[in-house]
């Protein structure tokens, strides 16, 4: 029941646009001057042609309409509104007892048929109903697009999937694709993969979408994190994106989720940064003596489990002070780089390449033998003394080599190739010298 609505006007009226559409002048200004009263926003036709135009100008949220009445009648244009707009309400009204129109209102989707003569209470009973109907509807919409505008301007990426296919993808994760609306994404083959770029330790890597949100929204992985470079970036521009997934609770067959990427790249070059201040030299960027010194001991344990040979090569630039004496400690530094980029250039990916101290570096060479690593350290010792370096000219370096025997700690390993480095400085420098296996036994004698 409606309450009161004669003693007060009822709110939900107060909101909604009506049309209202009858022929004859007397039914239309009494129920018009009964209805205005209750209605802020009452629009008036006086027969279907003109209710036709008063719609579609004004759109308005509910239809009382009138069946007979000139040039259009009140069936056409109740189908000609719905045709327009299906949601559209239409009352009718009519004195008219015709079996067929009464149908046809039915299946044009009218909502509430009225008798004539019109009682006004039924007609305002009626139009309350359905503007709270409109209302309640239109509330919604308004709760939807705002929830939609929230989505859309979140600068994080937003995507609602059933792990099978993607619903949606809000707009700043579609105008990072390259995509103007959802539908063209869906078009242009519903695929993200394409987008994303694969590092070494990537968890998606090699898996379709299905496996890789699956494991994501799962939680299984600790660090879920992706990098995607989007439409005309390189993949060297790749961002970096955590991902976070929430069920969305709704009755619903296959259970939907909403997964967010943040952009988490600037966190990702801080961590860069710092792990790169703990591990890299300023001067040379190459690895600093307590990488290296971790590094060995993972060395040592790899080549132990896989019985596999490792070697070290320790090297030292000749009469370096008084390089730095003659022209200068810039100078000095130039050759220190100008070093590291030609063993660098000479060494193979896994051979782990440190600066030791100030001017001494170290050749961690895993898989090589002692025949191989002096192999090494000899051609670097003739790339060394064959290069003009600017200013200075010629420079050279005296090498120490070693190999790894079980049971050696990796102090004993190292003073190994430091003891050959001493050798080849006494002979006369620009050499390599090593320390053969055999005599290892020398050095790991406890003192
Ligand atoms: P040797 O052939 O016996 O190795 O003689 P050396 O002069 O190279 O050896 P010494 O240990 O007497 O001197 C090493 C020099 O290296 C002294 C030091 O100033 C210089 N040095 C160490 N670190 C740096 C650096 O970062 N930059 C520059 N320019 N020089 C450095
Ligand atoms: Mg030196
Ligand atoms: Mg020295």
């Amino acid at each position: 029941m409606i309450d009161n609505f004669q003693n007060g006007i009822d709110p939900y009226l107060q909101r909604v646009k009506v049309l209202y559409v009858e022929d004859e002048d007397v039914i239309r200004d009494s129920i018009a001057r009964f209805l205005k009263r209750r209605i802020k926003n009452l629009l008036l036709a006086s027969n279907g042609r003109e209710g036709l135009e008063i719609y579609k100008n004004e759109n308005p949220d509910i239809v009382v309409t009138d069946i007979m009445m000139p040039q259009m009648n009140g069936i056409d244009m109740s189908a000609a509104i719905k045709s327009i707009n299906d949601d559209t309400p239409i009352i009718i009204t009519s004195a008219f007892n015709d079996e067929d129109y009464f149908l046809k209102s039915i299946d044009i989707g009218v909502i509430k048929y009225i008798k004539k003569p019109v009682n006004n209470n039924d007609l305002l009973n009626a139009l309350v109903k359905v503007a709270r109907a409109v209302s309640q509807q239109k509330e919604i919409e308004a709760k939807n697009e705002f929830i939609r505008t929230i989505l859309d301007n979140n600068p994080t990426f937003i995507m609602i999937t059933d792990i099978e296919e993607i619903y949606f993808l809000n707009s700043s994760f579609l105008n990072f694709l390259g995509f103007e609306t959802f539908d063209e994404f869906l078009e242009k083959g519903k695929n993200v993969n394409r987008f994303m770029v694969v590092k070494e330790d990537s968890f998606y890597k090699g898996k379709s979408f299905n496996v890789w949100i699956k494991e994501a929204i799962a939680g299984e992985k600790t660090d879920c994190i992706v990098h995607m470079a989007g439409k005309d970036q390189l993949k060297s521009e790749a961002r970096a994106y955590i991902i976070h997934a929430n069920a969305i609770p709704e009755l619903q067959t296959r259970k939907r989720y909403l997964v967010t990427f943040t952009d988490i790249s600037h966190i990702e070059c801080d961590r860069k940064m710092f792990q790169d201040l703990a591990t890299k030299d300023a001067l040379t960027n190459i690895f600093n003596r307590k990488k290296f010194e971790d590094e060995l001991k993972k060395e040592i344990e790899r080549s132990l489990r896989y019985n596999n040979y490792l070697s070290l090569i320790i090297f030292d630039i000749d009469h370096f002070k008084s390089v730095n004496d003659t022209y200068g400690h810039p100078t000095g530094d130039y050759v220190l780089k100008e070093i590291t980029k030609l063993v660098t250039e000479n060494i193979r990916k896994y051979d782990i390449f440190a600066r030791y101290g100030g001017e001494e570096f170290v050749i961690l060479t895993p898989e090589t033998n002692l025949a191989g690593a002096k192999d090494l350290a000899e051609k670097i010792r003739e790339i060394i003394q064959d290069s003009v370096f600017k200013e200075v000219g010629k420079v050279t370096c005296s090498f120490g080599v070693s190999e790894y025997v079980k049971q050696e700690d990796p102090a004993g390993f190292i003073k190994k190739a430091d003891y050959a480095l001493y050798i080849a400085k006494n002979k006369g420098r620009n050499r390599v010298k090593a320390v053969e296996k055999e005599h290892s036994f020398f050095f790991n004698l406890p003192y």
